[in-house]
Parts: structure tokens; C-alpha cells; sequence
């Protein structure tokens, strides 16, 4: 008897199953699928609600509803599902945080960068001058 793939422990619930390209066990597999179901039926009944009340509604967790948006179970443009920025909670629909949060972040990597570089040549000024001031501070002793 050949048996396809190798036994493995399922993700979901642990137990050993055979993974023959899925992910996870027949029957975790099978819930999922119906979770996923669930959801894609709740979306379409409720256009524009956010991740927030898919959960809540569905008992979907967000990981699963952020792979449905990627796998493309749902037309985004319609169904509009948002979740919030990491940053400011602001209800984003790609990505990980609105708009404004990641200009702000550009600004802070630029500052930050800026900041090292004005150090750096702070470090190389005071190198450069630093017999100078040794030579100065002797004379005023
Ligand atoms: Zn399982
Ligand atoms: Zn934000």
C-alpha cells in the first residue's frame, strides 16, 4: 500500500495526521473551511463591517480572516473589510498601518537617519579639533 506524504502533528489540534498538502488535519482542515465559509457569508450580508464584528460574529480569528482577504475570497473594494492601524487603531484595509502612520514613520526612519549622521560628523568635528581644545584648556590653566 503506498501511502502519500508523511505523518505529521497538526497544527490546530496536535494530532498526527498525514500531510498530503494540507496544512493541518482533515478535520481541522474541514472546520476551517467552514469558518471560512461562515465568514465569506457574513461579509456578504454585512458590506463594510470591520474584522472586529466578522470575529465577533463568526468566531473567525484574524490570522484566518487576513488569509481569506489575501487569498481573495473577498472583493475588498466592496466588501470593504477594514482592520486597525498597529499604530493609531485607525481602519486600514491593506497593510499593516494607515496612511498618516506610515508617513510619520518615513519621517521618523529620515529623522532618526539624519540624527546619526549629525552625530557622526559631530564625533569627526570634535576628533578633528579635539588637540585644539586640549591645547586650549592647558593655556587657560
Ligand atoms: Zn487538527
Ligand atoms: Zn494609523
Amino acid at each position: 500500500m503506498a501511502v502519500n506524504g508523511k505523518p505529521k502533528n497538526c497544527p490546530k489540534c496536535g494530532r498526527i495526521y498525514m500531510e498530503v498538502g494540507r496544512k493541518m488535519c482533515l478535520e481541522c482542515y474541514e472546520k476551517t473551511l467552514k469558518l471560512k465559509l461562515t465568514v465569506f457569508e457574513y461579509v456578504r450580508e454585512h458590506q463594510g463591517c470591520n474584522l472586529d464584528d466578522i470575529m465577533e460574529a463568526t468566531g473567525a480569528t484574524m490570522p484566518l480572516i487576513r488569509e481569506m482577504i489575501r487569498e481573495g475570497y473577498f472583493d475588498n473594494e466592496k466588501a470593504q473589510i477594514s482592520y486597525p492601524c498597529i499604530k493609531c487603531g485607525a481602519p486600514i484595509f491593506y497593510g499593516k498601518m494607515c496612511v498618516k502612520c506610515f508617513k510619520k514613520l518615513q519621517k521618523e526612519i529620515k529623522v532618526s537617519k539624519d540624527a546619526i549622521e549629525a552625530r557622526e560628523k559631530l564625533a569627526q568635528y570634535v576628533k578633528a579639533t579635539a588637540g585644539y581644545k586640549t591645547m586650549g584648556r592647558q593655556k587657560r590653566k
